[in-house]
Order: C-alpha cells, then sequence, then structure tokens
C-alpha cells in the first residue's frame, strides 16, 4: 500500500535513505529483513541416544500445541470480513498442512534421532534447509512461501517452549540487517563475518545498539527514516557509515564508485593498523593511555589487534543478556578468567551490571519502571540484588587472581554507594580467602563512571572514596542536556561538545588531578581522534574507545603538541561559546 503512495520511489530503483552515520566503514551487500517477531534464537544441544524418544515425544507434544493455536487463529479469522477471511484461511490452512505429517515435520524428528540434538536446533535445521531449496528454484512465488515456512518454524520453536530472541540463523551472504529497530541484545548476536553491516530506522548516535556496532567493526546508519518500507528481503543496499546514508538497489555507476570507496577505506585501514605496536606518545613526549571498551569476551581477538594497552571497559551486562537463566558466580569467573589470562598482564576493567533503559535482560527479571533512564538501574539495581551483586563480585575478585583487574561501578551519585559496595567487596574477599579461594591481590582498585551531572559536580568528594574515575560521555551527556541518547527525534540536538558537558569533564578531570587518582573517559567521545586534542588538552591523558578507534586515535595523539594546546582548551571551555569550541576542533582538524 505504502509503495503506491510514494511515486518518488520506485520499488527495485536506486533510492537513497538519509540517517545518522553510527559505524564508519562501507557495506555492500543483500537486504536481510529483521524482524523480532518472526525470529527466534535457539542454543543447540547435544541428546545422549536415552533421550532420542522422549525429544521426539516433545516435539510430537509441541507440534499439536502449534496446530491447536492456529485452530484458534481460524475461529478469530472468521469475524473478519470476507475477503481477508479467504486470505487468512488460505494462510492457515497450509500452516496447518505443514504442522501434519509434511516434510518437515518427519523431517525433524527424523533429525533428532540422526543428528542426536534438541528438537529446537532439529526445527531450524530444517527450516534452514527447506528455505536454501525453495531459493535455488529462483521462482518468485516458492520465494515468498519461504516467509511461511519460517512462520511455521518459528512457531513451533514457540510452543517448545523455548524463550524467543532474535536470531540470525539463514543469513544470506554479505547480508546487511534492515530493521525498524535493533535492540542492543540482538546487535551482540551478529556475527561479523555473517554480517556486513546494518541500518535501522530508529535510534540515536550514542545508542548501545550504535556502541555495539563499533564494536564488531561493522558499517552502520541509525535513524534511515521509511527505510523499512521499502527495503526488501534481496535486494542489494549499500550502508556508508561514514556519511550515514543508505543506497537501495543502486544503479551500476553507483555500485562500481561504491566498490572503489570500500576498497580505498579497507586500504587505509589496514595501514592504520600499523600503527599497533607504536606508542601512543605526543610530539612532545607525554605518553597517552589507549584502552579498548568490549562487550562480549569475543572481541578480545580485536582488542589484541588494535594494540591496546588494557580493557578501559568491560560492559558485563552483556554476559546477562540473550538467555534465560543468570550466569552464576562460576560461569562469570570462567569467562572472565579468559578475558584477563589472554589480556596477559595488561590491566581489565570490570564494570558491575549496568542494566536499565536500553539494555535490558529477561534473566533478570528486570522491570522498567515508569522513567527508565532515571530508574532502579545499575549500580542501584546491583544494590536492590545483593546475590546477584556478590556472585558478580566474586567472580571478579577470583578472575583477578590471573591478572591485573579493576573494579568499575555504573551511574554512581552518591559516597554511599561506593561505601556500601567496598564494604561487601572487603566482607567477600575474607569469605572466599578463608575458603582457601585464590584472589587478586593486593585487592583491585574500585573506580566510578562519572556520568551523572551530579557526580561530576560532587567529584572532588566522591574522588575520596573512589580509587579511579572513568568518565561516561554518553549518559554524561544525555543527563546533562536531557536528551535522550536512544531517541532518534532529539538526535540532533546531542552534542558531547555542548559547554555544560564540557565543563563537567573539566570539573571531573581536576578532582581526580587533585585527589590524585587516575581518570579516563571511556563514553564514545574517547573514540572521535577530532576530539582527541580537546580531551587531551582538558587533562585526560586515558582514553578508552571501541577496539577500532585505537589506531586512528594514536595516529592523532602522535600528530599532537600538548603543551601548546591544553591552555587553549581551557580557555575555549571557560568562555563557553560553542561557535570558538567548534573553531578549536576543526583548527586542529587533520581530517
Ligand atoms: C557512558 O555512559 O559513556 C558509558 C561508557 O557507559 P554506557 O555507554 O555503557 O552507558
Ligand atoms: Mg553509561
Amino acid at each position: 500500500m505504502k509503495r503506491e503512495s510514494r511515486p518518488s520511489i520506485v520499488p527495485g530503483k536506486q533510492h537513497t535513505f538519509t540517517g545518522l552515520a553510527v559505524g564508519r566503514g562501507i557495506a555492500i551487500g543483500t537486504v536481510y529483513r529483521h524482524d523480532s517477531r518472526y525470529d527466534v534464537y535457539v542454543r543447540e544441544v547435544r541428546i545422549p541416544e536415552n533421550r532420542i524418544n522422549r525429544e521426539q515425544d516433545r516435539f510430537a507434544v509441541a507440534a499439536r500445541k502449534a496446530d491447536q493455536e492456529i485452530d484458534a487463529l481460524q475461529v478469530k479469522a472468521q469475524k473478519l470480513p470476507a475477503a481477508a477471511r479467504e486470505e487468512l484461511g488460505y494462510l492457515l490452512d497450509a500452516y496447518q498442512q505443514m504442522l501434519k505429517g509434511s516434510r518437515l515435520i518427519r523431517g525433524v524428528e527424523k533429525r533428532i534421532a540422526t543428528d542426536r540434538i534438541n528438537a529446537e536446533a532439529a526445527v531450524l535445521k530444517e527450516i534452514n534447509l527447506m528455505e536454501d531449496a525453495f531459493a535455488a528454484m529462483d521462482d518468485r512465488y516458492l520465494s515468498a512461501r519461504i516467509d511461511d515456512i519460517r512462520e511455521v518454524g518459528n512457531r513451533l520453536v514457540r510452543s517448545l517452549g523455548s524463550k524467543q530472541a532474535a536470531a540470525f540463523s539463514s543469513l544470506p551472504h554479505k547480508a546487511v540487517i534492515v530493521s525498524d529497530e535493533l535492540s542492543p541484545a540482538d546487535t551482540a548476536l551478529l556475527d561479523p563475518k555473517q554480517v556486513a553491516g546494518l541500518a535501522t530506522v530508529l535510534g540515536g548516535v550514542e545508542s548501545h545498539t550504535a556502541i555495539m556496532a563499533r564494536s564488531l567493526a561493522l558499517p552502520a546508519v541509525v535513524a534511515a527514516a521509511e527505510l523499512t518500507s521499502w527495503a526488501a528481503n534481496g535486494d542489494t543496499i549499500i550502508v556508508d557509515g561514514g556519511k550515514g546514508t543508505v543506497i537501495l538497489n543502486p544503479a551500476k555507476s553507483v555500485l562500481l564508485d561504491y566498490r572503489k570507496r570500500r576498497a580505498n577505506y579497507l586500504r587505509g585501514r589496514r595501514a592504520l593498523d600499523k600503527l599497533r605496536a607504536v606508542p601512543a606518545v605526543t610530539q612532545d613526549g607525554i605518553a597517552i593511555t589507549l584502552q579498548a571498551n568490549i562487550e562480549l569476551p569475543s572481541e578480545i581477538d580485536s582488542v589484541l589487534r588494535s594494540g591496546a594497552t588494557g580493557i578501559g571497559l568491560l560492559r558485563s551486562e552483556f554476559l546477562f543478556m540473550n538467555r534465560d537463566d543468570l550466569p552464576g558466580e562460576d560461569e562469570q569467573f570462567t569467562a572472565l578468567r579468559e578475558v584477563v589470562k589472554r589480556m596477559e598482564g595488561r590491566p581489565v576493567t570490570i564494570r558491575t551490571l549496568d542494566i536499565g533503559a536500553d539494555k535490558l535482560s529477561d534473566a533478570l527479571g528486570f522491570e522498567p519502571g515508569p522513567n527508565p533512564a532515571l530508574g532502579l538501574r545499575a549500580i542501584r539495581f546491583s544494590l536492590s540484588r545483593r546475590k546477584t551483586l556478590m556472585e558478580q563480585l566474586a567472580a571478579i575478585l577470583r578472575a583477578g587472581a590471573f591478572g591485573p583487574v579493576r573494579i568499575l561501578l555504573p551511574m554512581v551519585c552518591t559516597i554511599e554507594e561506593v561505601k556500601e559496595v567496598r564494604r561487601i567487596l572487603n566482607r567477600l574477599a575474607g569469605r572466599l580467602k578463608r575458603r582457601g579461594v585464590k584472589i587478586a591481590d593486593p585487592m583491585p582498585p574500585l573506580g566510578i563512571m562519572i556520568e551523572i551531572p551530579g557526580a561530576a559536580l560532587a567529584a572532588d568528594a566522591l574522588a575520596v572514596e573512589a580509587d579511579f574515575f572513568a568518565i561516561g560521555t554518553n549518559d554524561l551527556t544525555q543527563y546533562t542536556l536531557a536528551i535522550d541518547r536512544t531517541d532518534e527525534t532529539v538526535a540532533h540536538l546531542y552534542n558531547p561538545l555542548h559547554p555544560g558537558v564540557l565543563r563537567l569533564i573539566q570539573f571531573s578531570a581536576d578532582a581526580a588531578a587533585a585527589a590524585g587518582i587516575p581518570v579516563s573517559v571511556c563514553g564514545e567521545m574517547a573514540g572521535d581522534e577530532r576530539l582527541t586534542p580537546l580531551l587531551l588538552g582538558l587533562g585526560i591523558a586515558e582514553l578508552s574507545m571501541a577496539a577500532g578507534s585505537i589506531p586512528r586515535v594514536k595516529k592523532r595523539v602522535r600528530g599532537l603538541n600538548l603543551s601548546a594546546i591544553a591552555g587553549r582548551a581551557r580557555r575555549v571551555i571557560s568562555d563557553a561559546n560553542p561557535e570558538r569550541i567548534n573553531t578549536f576542533i576543526s583548527d586542529l582538524d587533520i581530517a
């Protein structure tokens, strides 16, 4: 319907959509429409021989349940107007046929026995096989039936009682994920080896989805209005994550031009990779610490490749996503120990759960309050769930026996929060030692995120209790300017260069210097090399960012003369004139 109403867009013809650039690079690939209502994620589990019959019975029950659900839909369909009733009736009949003794059902039963896998995984395998077979027939009618097969498969998985989550289990080659919205948990499931890039209709530049895309080094554009009204599975698509544009069904000449641009971009990146081993030292000899932010243990390879001298922020909440159960102390310990060991003596800063707002975990049974950004989240949530907090702290203490770790608390607002965690930590350490468990020795430094304006303004007082500061400019900007970082409608107002934000950074950096504690910036500003002179000029000598940004920032650091810019940076902030701040940045811009 919508297609006819916009004559300016012709289906199948080139059209450019403009959005916000959130992940650099250029992706050229095939549209894969993601809709979390229709995708399921399942884990494959091997089953012992003596469980095969039981698993097949479980599957039979699930197929019956799915069939009954469709019976109920048939009843509802009767109330629809005649044309719709007929249309839906055909569809539901087809679903029911597929659920009774069909090739699909027989295939799953057989696969449970032959592959010795759980029913959910067997369903997905069969569906994927059928999809491939249909796609190979190159017939428009049959291609359209793929959606029906997937729908039936998803119904079966749901009936098996598996929790639904986004899945990217059957992606085309060089898939570009196109979606109205992608949650950070969904993004965490993307495998950069399979996915070329992503483009969404909703989302802000500093949303956690955007951060995840950068961490995975995926070219990405968000806030591309109307994209999902036009993009269809199989369309060719270009995502220009530097410019913030998405080109659907590009003309041949455009495609060729973008292939060249992509090759240039990749060449530039390879050149930067050569900086991996050189130190991050300014022209006047000041050493700057460049560390990596990670969300998933699987990112360690790219961290090691980037030349990061440590992990400045491990967002532990991703260990709690896309699962039905909570990771216990042992599971967390094993994951963290792996990270610590692989970093081979470089420090690893582990942040305790920062759950809430756009980062949600079903396993925690987290119920967002009326205003999730201001509610029971992050450290407030952890302090209300002592058992979960203690398990996490114990896992960190134990991982600390394998290399240097630091503990970082998110969204700290009061001194009491830090004191309370330190009390818990000391008690836990005593208990573990008495049990003969090996833990970090000496105790890991306990630091705090500065991301609430009130915390920044009280930074001098907080510095008495905290062992280090990590300034989270993403939330600091959100809360200082009252701009939801995930909301594309106010994204144009989201500005970490607002004098209010910069003054809070400066105040926090000064408070840390006066107290003699380390201070870093680990928000997305840290990975933007245009802003490196400003942050260094404000007294920040530690930056933590997506691993892929480290070489660019290092190149910038190595070209700077800090003594020449420090005074100017501070003067620019003190007169708080946004124009002058921008001039200061563009004067020094190398791009
Ligand atoms: C921040 O707020 O700047 C930060 C680093 O934390 P997160 O992006 O995970 O909220
Ligand atoms: Mg934050």
